[in-house]
């Protein structure tokens, strides 16, 4: 018979498995705290750093520099449009458009990962940035942080 002795209930401990008394609530072998395991995530206190929110405010600092970088090249694209007739002004215009969205993109992921909202538009605007130096600490931050993302 291995059944425990009436009035002394043992239980496996789910860290090591070695039998340890029912009501103990850390594991004397492993250390195994199962005050923790039994709060659930519903008790489990949500971590929050400020993490996301550099990480947001350094993606909104290079959305900024997109923004005006695209701004630029589209108003000199325009105004390169008025002097010539080949394509390099309309060309420098678009891709001024295109930067200026990607800076509007990065804003955006900039603003959700100040809220923890939208973690995969966080990710995506700071891979986005990861042109400047910045979107590689906010890429960092948002990576370790992504347990605080709704
Ligand atoms: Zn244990």
């Amino acid at each position: 018979m291995t059944s425990a002795p009436v009035g002394n209930p043992s239980r496996n401990c789910v860290s090591c498995g070695r039998s340890i008394s029912w009501d103990a609530n850390v594991c004397p072998y492993c250390g195994h705290d199962f005050r923790v395991a039994m709060a659930g995530p519903a008790a489990m206190q949500k971590k929050d750093s400020s993490m996301p929110l550099i990480a947001g405010v350094l993606l909104i600092i290079c959305s900024l520099g997109y923004i005006v970088m695209g701004g630029w090249m589209m108003a000199a694209g325009t105004s390169l449009m008025g002097f010539t007739e080949d394509i390099g002004g309309g060309a420098v215009a678009a891709c001024g458009g295109l930067v200026l969205v990607l800076g509007i993109l990065v804003l955006l992921g900039g603003v959700f990962a100040i809220k923890k909202t939208h973690f995969g538009l966080a990710l995506v605007a700071s891979i986005l940035s990861l042109g400047t130096g910045l979107g590689i600490v906010a890429l960092i931050l948002v990576i370790i942080s992504k347990d605080e993302f709704t």
